[in-house]
């Protein structure tokens, strides 16, 4: 999507440890109009794909999430990120690894609304080492839901996680496909 590119060229900021900052846009402040042009795309990507659920983490997913399910015409879901595994039996849980924040958390959803019928389109920001979009399908695959496969903002095709993903089978749009990313500047997948 040209238009992210554009934006991540003129908005966003390298920062040390591989991380691309786009809180002008993305992360803090939100541009209500490109979060419209997003969703907008992934509707059409995820048009005939069945998805009946849209799923994301806590909390910077959320917002583009909630486009992209209200695009689609069909319910949001988000995953608690939650220190400790209280494993109670309401829930599905399953550990990630920050990128961010270099620390392990565990993701959960409640059993009540992530369900055996479901086709779940997964929704993040960023993919990275795809630790998060990982403990997403686990909790897909605990609750025997089908994931139709995964929409990314912004994806580092630097770290190889994406393409691994794909090639073990599982569909991942993005709408910016990073090469390398330096001080001097970013570069995109052609
Ligand atoms: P992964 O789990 O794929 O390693 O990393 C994805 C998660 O880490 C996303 O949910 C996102 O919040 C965060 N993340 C990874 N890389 C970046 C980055 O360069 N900038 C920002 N703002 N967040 C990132």
């Amino acid at each position: 999507m040209k238009q992210m590119e554009e934006k991540i060229l003129r908005e966003g900021q390298v920062l040390p440890g591989d991380i691309l900052k786009v809180g002008s846009f993305l992360n803090q402040s939100i541009d209500t109009e490109f979060l419209g042009c997003m969703a907008k795309e992934f509707a059409r990507l995820y048009a005939d794909a069945g998805v009946n659920k849209v799923l994301t983490i806590e909390a910077s997913g959320i917002a583009i999430a909630a486009a992209v399910g209200m695009e689609l015409g069909v319910p949001v879901l988000f995953a608690k990120k939650h220190r400790t595994s209280n494993v109670d039996g309401s829930t599905y849980s399953a550990k990630v690894h920050s990128f961010t924040h270099n620390e392990d958390y565990n993701v959960v959803v409640s059993r009540d609304y992530l369900l055996p019928t479901d086709c779940v389109l997964l929704v993040d920001d960023f993919l990275a080492n795809g630790q998060a979009l990982n403990g997403l399908m686990s909790l897909c695959e605990q609750a025997g839901a089908t994931v139709a496969g995964a929409a990314i903002a912004i994806e580092k095709c630097f770290t190889g996680a994406g393409d691994a993903l794909r090639a073990s089978g599982v569909r991942v749009e993005s709408l910016a496909y990073i090469e390398s990313m330096t001080d001097d500047g970013v570069v995109f997948r052609p």
